[in-house]
Order: structure tokens, then sequence, then C-alpha cells
């Protein structure tokens, strides 16, 4: 059954958009997508009947989380590999989460000139991070986004972060296979393991060999030996560690042939599956940990009595256990 036909709810305007979603209609696609970031509650709440409409038509790309710092390449890698992408028969979306770019106007995607073939080609669409609010925020627009791409039958998805903050972690609990993309220097690596986003990766390329390939080879074998020490992200799936060059697309097809062969393994052990529903109910959970925690903090009786209590904790006079458990009992109107 088609579960789009299913809901006569759907406004006119927004069966519409719906429709030319499932059509591959990239207004229709740019269209949701401004409903979906747009601030206003009315239009988040249409978007999420579009989305919930087009659920039975998502989940059927491979979603490629891509991480590393400001220059080691990751735009340049994404047109290489969106291009090689394109030239097998797929399609490919490219999406980003980048909250600093409500701060700075945005440090990824936001300049025009990155990627500039690929965003040329019918093939591919390529949208910068949603710029307004918190993190959960922006990687909930973004995982929405997805969701549309999906429906609007691209293949392959990548969601592209920033190397520093807590930005990896919201990527790969939305994507399938979580690469991160190194300098060939131990130094990088050592940050990389230092903030934990070396135990995120699924998938580690080492970019820029040709600028020295021995250093990349030096440093491929640091990266496995330092993978062979830490836990596995994914069960069943030892991460890979990769030479590359994206300047001179060196590499992408081994890169791809090792996603495809994690898909694979994955799927064959039920660990594809397993991931993305633990993710969807992570999100669910997620969501209402950051709905009653607004809720709490704008509740009337809370906010009365918040501010006495804050000091009182702050300087030393009441218990924090205390404290919380009064604060609680009056946001439950105890
Ligand atoms: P991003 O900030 O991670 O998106 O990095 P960019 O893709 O913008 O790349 C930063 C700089 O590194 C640019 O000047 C690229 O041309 C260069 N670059 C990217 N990949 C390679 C590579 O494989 N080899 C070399 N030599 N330069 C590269």
């Amino acid at each position: 059954m088609n579960r789009t036909e299913a809901r006569p709810a759907l406004a006119a305007v927004d069966q519409h958009l719906v429709d030319g979603v499932l059509a591959k209609n990239r207004r229709a696609l740019a269209k949701s997508i401004t409903l979906i970031e747009s601030t206003r509650h009315d239009h988040q709440q249409r978007a999420h009947q579009v989305i919930e409409a087009l659920l039975a038509h998502t989940g059927n790309s491979i979603r490629i989380g891509i991480s590393g710092v400001p220059g080691v390449g990751k735009s340049t890698f994404i047109e290489t590999f969106g291009l090689y992408l394109i030239e097998q028969g797929l399609k490919v979306a490219v999406l980003a989460v980048d909250p600093s770019s409500s701060v700075s106007g945005g440090s990824i995607l936001g300049d025009k000139t990155r990627m500039e073939l690929l965003s040329q080609r019918p093939e591919a669409f390529i949208r910068p991070s949603p710029s307004a609010g918190s993190l959960g925020g922006v990687a909930d627009r973004t995982r929405e986004t997805l969701l549309l791409c999906e429906a609007a039958g691209f293949d392959v998805v990548i969601v592209e972060t920033v190397g520093v903050g807590q930005s990896e972690t919201s990527v790969a609990a939305m994507t399938d296979i979580f690469m991160l993309l190194q300098l060939p220097n131990a130094g990088d690596d050592l940050q990389a393991i230092k903030k934990g986003i070396v135990e995120l990766a699924d998938l580690i390329v080492i970019n820029k060999a040709d600028l020295d390939p021995q250093a990349a080879a030096l440093a491929q074998a640091q990266l496995k030996s330092a993978l062979s020490m830490l836990r596995h992200t994914t069960p069943g799936w030892e991460p890979p560690v990769l030479i590359l060059s994206a300047l001179k697309s060196d590499g992408v097809a081994a890169f791809w042939a090792e996603v495809t062969r994690f898909r694979e393994t994955m799927s064959a052990s039920g660990e594809f599956i397993a991931k993305r529903r633990g993710q969807a109910l992570a999100w669910m959970w997620e969501l209402i940990d950051r709905g009653l925690s607004a809720r709490f903090r704008g509740n009337p009786q809370v906010k009365a009595k918040m501010p006495a209590l804050v000091e009182a904790v702050a300087l030393g006079h009441t218990m924090p256990t205390l404290a919380a458990q009064r604060l609680l009992g009056l946001f439950e109107g105890k």
C-alpha cells in the first residue's frame, strides 16, 4: 500500500510537495527543506507531516558521515567522490551539520566556490548547514532533510561536519558509516585520538597522500596500531585506514569499495538495520529529553524559585540533590 495515499489529512499544498519530492522534483525538495528549516511553528508542523507522508519511501540510501579539521580536504574529497558516484550512475546529496554557522555565517558549505563541478550536476544536490539554533536543532533539521533526500531518490547521502566540537557525535548518530579524513602527519592523528573522534570512525582516510607518500604510509601504520587498541564503533567491523589523494582523484574507487563492503558485511549480520533502528529510537529519546528540559526551564513555578535555589547551591547553603528534587517537584505541581 502506498502510505502517502492513505493520508487524506495533508493540505493540498503539502500533498503537492510530497508528490513533487517523489517525482524527484528539485524545487519541491528545496521548498520542503525550507519548511523544515523555518523557525515558524506552523511551518515545522507542516514539514513533519510532509516527512511522515514520505517516510515509507525513505531508507534506501547509504548515509555517509564525513568529518575532518578545516583544510584537510573535505570539500575536495566530496567533489571528487561525488563525481565518481555520478559516473557509476548514482545520485548524491550533500548535507552538513555546522552549528557555528549561526554565529559565523558558516564555515562549511557556505562558500559557493566549494564543490563547483559537483554543484553543477543534475545528479547532485548540495545543501548548506541549517543555521538556526543549537547543535541539537541544527542536527534535527539535517536528519529530516536526509530523509527527504532519500524519498527524492538519492542513492548516497553525505553529511559533512567540521572536526571540532560535538557535531561529530551528532553526525555519527544519523549516518550508517562515519568517515574521518586525516592529514598525513602524526600530530593530527593524536589530536583526533585525544578528542575521541577516532573512536566514532568506521573508516579513516588519510588525504593528501600525493604531498608525501612516505608520511602517509607512516600515519596509516600509526593509526592502524592505535585503532587496534580502541573499542570499535560498529560491532563486527574493524575500521580500515585508507590512503587517498582527493586532489588527484586517487584512491576514491577503493574508498567506495570499502563503503560497499561495510554495507554488505553489516547487512549480512543484521547490524545495518539494527544500527538504524537504534539511531531512530535514540533520536526520539533525545527529543523527549530536550523537550522535557525546555518545559522544565519554562515552567512558571520553576522559574520563580530557580534563581534563589541556584544561588543557594552555588554558595554551598543547599545540597544540589535537594535543590534538584525541590525544582522537579515544583515542575510536577507538588
Ligand atoms: P576542507 O576545509 O576540509 O573542505 O578542505 P578543502 O577541500 O577546501 O581543501 C583545502 C586545501 O587542500 C585546498 O587548497 C585543496 O586544494 C587542498 N587539497 C585537498 N585535497 C588534497 C589532496 O589530496 N592533495 C593535495 N596536494 N591538496 C589537497
